[in-house]
C-alpha cells in the first residue's frame, strides 16, 4: 500500500462529544486570578473535545492562541484543506513548478484544491532529556532531527496525482512543499500536556516545569522536557490519543500525545512536572 494515501477523516471530526473539567480557579500559566476563559486542551479546529473550564487569563490566552494559530496555519493548513475543514482559504493553491531542466528558478502555478499535492509534516525528536537522565544544560533549543512527511490527495493516489500533474502541466518537475514550525509546535505540545495534566490531577497535584516555555520565549531547555518516540507506529482508530504516564524512577509525570493518530503520526512524550 502507498503510505502516502492517507485515510479520509471526513465525518470523523464532528462526532466528538465534549468533556469538561472544572476550573482550577486561577490561570494555569501565570497564576493570575480574575476573569478567566475556557481552555481547549487540543484546539477545537483539530476536533479537540477536552475543555478545562475558566483556566486562562486574557494575556496568556493571547500568547497561546498565537502559537496555536502558527501551527494550525502552517502544519495543519494542508490537512484542513485536504479534509475540507472550515477554512477561509482560496480554492486554488500555489504550486512550485519547473518546465525544463535548464530553468534555474521555479514558477508558481495555481492548482485546484482537489488536485493539490499536500504534504503533511510532523517533527520527530529524541527522547526528552529528563527521561534519559541528561542534565538541563545539555539541551539547546527547539530542534528536530528528522520529519514525518506524508503526501496526501483527496481523490487520487499521491503518486498518481504527481504523474497526472506533471503530464497536465507539461512540467519537468513539481515541488510540493512541507512546512513545520518547530518552536511553535514545541510550545503547542507543552500547552496541551500542561493543561491536560492540570485537568487530570489539578494544579496542587504537581510541581510544573512548562509555564516558562509556554508563555515566554524560554525555549532553550525545551528538548529536556519534550520528545517523541523515534519510530513509525501503526495508525490507531481514534482522532487524538492523550494519556498521563508516571515515570516512577525519576518521579516525573509524562503526558503522551498523539495528534491525528488515525494518520499514523508520531507519538510525543512531554514531561510536565514532578508529583508533589
Ligand atoms: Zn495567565
Amino acid at each position: 500500500m502507498d503510505p502516502n494515501n492517507l485515510p479520509k477523516l471526513k465525518g470523523f471530526l464532528p462526532k466528538q462529544t465534549l468533556v469538561k473539567y472544572p476550573s482550577p480557579g486561577i490561570c494555569i500559566y501565570c497564576g493570575k486570578e480574575g476573569k478567566l476563559s475556557d481552555e481547549h486542551i487540543i484546539p477545537f479546529a483539530l476536533g479537540g473535545n477536552l475543555i478545562l473550564e475558566k483556566s486562562s487569563c486574557s494575556e496568556c490566552a493571547t500568547l497561546t492562541s498565537a502559537f496555536e494559530l502558527t501551527c494550525l496555519r502552517t502544519m495543519y493548513g494542508p490537512l484542513r484543506l485536504l479534509y475540507d475543514l472550515p477554512t477561509r482559504r482560496p480554492k486554488k493553491l500555489p504550486l512550485k513548478v519547473k518546465f525544463s531542466s535548464n530553468e534555474t528558478e521555479h514558477q508558481i502555478v495555481m492548482i485546484d484544491q482537489n488536485k493539490f499535492p499536500f504534504l503533511i509534516t510532523f517533527p520527530h525528536f529524541d527522547t526528552p532529556g529528563i527521561v534519559n537522565g541528561s542534565r538541563v544544560h545539555q539541551s539547546g533549543g527547539a530542534k528536530s532531527k528528522k520529519f514525518w512527511i506524508r503526501g496526501a490527495s483527496p481523490f487520487y493516489s499521491f503518486r498518481g496525482l504527481m504523474e497526472k500533474l506533471l503530464s497536465e502541466l507539461k512540467a519537468f518537475e513539481i515541488f510540493p512543499e512541507s512546512k513545520a514550525e518547530v518552536p511553535a509546535f514545541c510550545k503547542f505540545l507543552a500547552k496541551i500536556a500542561h493543561s491536560f495534566a492540570v485537568a487530570e490531577i489539578g494544579l496542587s497535584g504537581f510541581k510544573p516545569f512548562l509555564e516558562p516555555l509556554i508563555i515566554s520565549e524560554q525555549l532553550s531547555h525545551c528538548m529536556h522536557y519534550i520528545g517523541s518516540i523515534g519510530k513509525d507506529e501503526p495508525p490507531e482508530n481514534m482522532l487524538h490519543d492523550i494519556t498521563l504516564l508516571e515515570f516512577n524512577t525519576i518521579n516525573v509525570i509524562l503526558v503522551k500525545i498523539r495528534l491525528l493518530c488515525k494518520l499514523g503520526t508520531p507519538t510525543y512524550i512531554v514531561a510536565v512536572g514532578t508529583r508533589k
